[in-house]
């Protein structure tokens, strides 16, 4: 399951306002600026910064290589 692209491109992170990126290895969006992972469930991100993970940089890098 993921996100459709036209759904992404208006979705942004509700701390920073900044762009999210599919994360391809986990049902998740990222904030690359903030290093966050907002989970989605059955389709439906969950945009709440409490529901966000803080990823590390090599987790980051991943995301970058998917
Ligand atoms: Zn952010």
């Amino acid at each position: 399951m993921s996100v459709p692209a036209n759904l992404l491109s208006i979705l942004a992170c509700p701390s920073c306002k900044g762009k999210l990126v599919w994360g391809e290895n986990r049902e998740s969006l990222i904030c690359r600026g903030e290093r966050l992972s907002y989970p989605v469930r059955d389709g439906i991100p969950a945009l709440i910064r409490v529901e966000a993970t803080e990823l590390s940089p090599e987790e980051l890098e991943k995301v970058d290589k998917a």
